[in-house]
């Protein structure tokens, strides 16, 4: 079993401090941590900064196989990651086996990625010397990478959206050194990740300040990051409460910079009559899976369904019920998401509006699905029925009919995704419907669900607020690498000055 050592890794260097603070692991061994210090975010930042005169200037192939070479270092220490991750999150070793899959996956995509050139997005205009009344200059236009990009890791994607996961390998790809503050839930999950880059950084000869992981146990920790003046944007995810304090510190510096909050979403799903009509029980089973896939720890968790009336939708609740009434405890996250996921359960045990379909008991770390049923009206009157708890929670939405479907979908804040579930002969309210969702959601979906998140060119995962904290981009797909770029315009350069991706 991979024993962590505990320390901060500053610009190559692993650093302890006095003051520690234990994980939480949810099987095996409690292993102590440094905690993170403001003078250690500043050291780790300046050296980024330092780092990004040789790394913002490498090569696309240097860089290309900077994170090739992190993916193999990480799919060296395979079975270690995979132990500890497991005992910190409690997620099934499955689970993380495909999760470092999909990691080491994006590094090589977005190695391929920038070995293409197109995310440049190169222009040229080119000069009219005889243009009158004045002649044009020669402009050429290219994305150059922003500088030094602080990454939050998420507690319940331990590797895919954390150390080396989706912001870490964007902003590496765009030319961009990362200082991570590493995830109180899973700081030895980091810790190894963390070694792993530091591996790669030396075979490749990358300057050491292009990476550095700090441990949490603080919040100044993270606050002293996000207002680092080295510090030129902040990929997030994680809870809205999190994403929104920082989000607001990135809005109040003196040097105000974008902060990349991926939050949360209840990702409504709509059960269009047709459907509701052809398949209710495969729907309802479908439904549960979504809702329990790691208990329910998914920020795509469809939590919300929206059902007419009717004996149809009756018997879709019912079979949604009896599917999640199986489900076997799961374990939680850490000892917090518990107690938030009890609190959501308690939230909706208080409401004489709210109908409890299933109800169950869970204790301590573990937790069993619950499922209750409201009416549209009381629905829209009270807007905490519609805030995520996070866990394996379902509300469904009962409308008088279907016709109230577009109505109520304008109700709705920003999404991860919307779904419909649909048969051809719903196919005018759901084009009726799709204009709507286009503009609540960053992804919306027809008959699937949302859980699952390619990683793909095509790929959104984002949205309006509260979904995101900016609405034009993604955290997921290579799309994600203009969140870490900025334009510049080179006028009248002369060949021999121009960088060598325009010249
Ligand atoms: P979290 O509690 O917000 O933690 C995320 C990171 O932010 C951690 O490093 C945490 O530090 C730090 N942090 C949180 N609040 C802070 C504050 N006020 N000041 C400074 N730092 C702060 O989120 P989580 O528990 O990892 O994730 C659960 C939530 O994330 C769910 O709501 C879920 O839906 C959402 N989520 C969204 C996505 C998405 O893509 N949109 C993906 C996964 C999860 P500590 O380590 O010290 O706590």
């Amino acid at each position: 079993m991979f024993k962590p050592h505990g320390q901060h890794l500053v610009a190559g260097e692993w650093v302890a401090t006095a003051e520690t603070f234990s994980n939480d692991p949810a099987h095996g061994e409690i292993s102590n941590f440094s905690v993170g210090t403001v003078d250690l975010v500043n050291r780790a930042c300046a050296a980024a900064e330092e780092a990004f005169w040789s790394y913002g200037y490498t090569s696309r192939a240097q860089r290309a196989a900077f994170l090739n070479a992190i993916a193999d270092e990480i799919e060296a220490r395979a079975e270690a990651i995979t132990e500890i991750g497991s005992a910190e999150t409690g997620l099934p070793a499955a689970r993380l086996q495909g999760e470092r899959g999909r990691t080491t996956g994006q590094l090589r995509l977005f190695a391929d990625h920038i070995l293409k050139g197109d995310y440049l997005d190169r222009r040229h205009d080119e000069a009219q010397p005889d243009r009158k009344p004045a002649p044009r200059p020669e402009i050429r236009l290219m994305q150059r990478p922003i500088g030094p990009v602080a990454v939050f890791g998420a507690s319940n994607f331990p590797l895919a959206f954390s150390t080396a996961g989706g912001d870490t390998a964007a902003a590496l790809a765009a030319g961009c050194p990362v200082v991570v503050k590493a995830h109180s839930a899973h700081p030895g999950t980091s810790e190894i990740v963390a070694e792993a880059i530091f591996a790669a950084i030396k075979s490749c000869g990358i300057h050491p300040g292009t990476f550095s992981l700090i441990q949490g146990g603080k919040r100044d920790v993270g606050h002293a990051l996000v207002k680092n003046p080295f510090i030129k944007a902040v990929g997030f995810t994680g809870s809205l409460a999190g994403g929104r304090a920082l989000f607001d510190l990135c809005a109040q510096r003196p040097e105000p910079i974008p902060f990349f909050g991926e939050l949360g979403s209840v990702n409504p799903m709509f059960v269009l009559p047709g459907a509701l009509k052809e398949k209710a029980t495969e729907l309802a089973a479908g439904w549960a899976g979504s809702l329990v896939m790691g208990a329910g720890q998914f920020c795509t968790n469809p939590g919300i369904a929206i059902v007419p009336r009717g004996s149809e939708g009756d018997a879709f609740v019912a079979a949604t019920a009896e599917a999640l009434a199986k489900t076997a405890p799961q374990t939680m996250l850490t000892s917090g998401i518990a107690q938030a996921y009890h609190d959501g359960k308690a939230r909706f045990d208080g409401r004489n509006s709210v109908r409890s379909v299933l109800a169950t008991e869970s204790t301590g770390r573990e937790c069993r699905p619950n499922l209750y049923e409201v009416q549209a009206e009381a629905f829209i009157e009270d807007h905490a029925l519609s805030e995520e708890v996070f866990g394996p929670l379902g509300l469904v939405v009962r409308v008088a009919s279907a016709d109230e479907m577009p109505a109520l979908a304008k109700n709705f804040e920003g999404q991860l995704t919307a779904t419909m579930q649909m048969a051809d002969e719903d196919t005018a309210l759901a084009r009726n419907l799709l204009p709507i969702l286009e503009r609540k959601a960053g992804r919306v979906l027809v008959n699937g669900f949302p859980t699952g998140v390619e990683v793909v060119d095509s790929m959104v995962h984002g949205g309006p607020y509260p979904a995101s904290t900016n609405f034009g981009a993604t955290s997921v797909g290579t799309m994600s690498i203009r969140r870490f770029l900025r334009p510049v315009s080179y006028q009248n350069i002369p060949a021999g000055v121009l960088p060598d991706d325009l010249a």
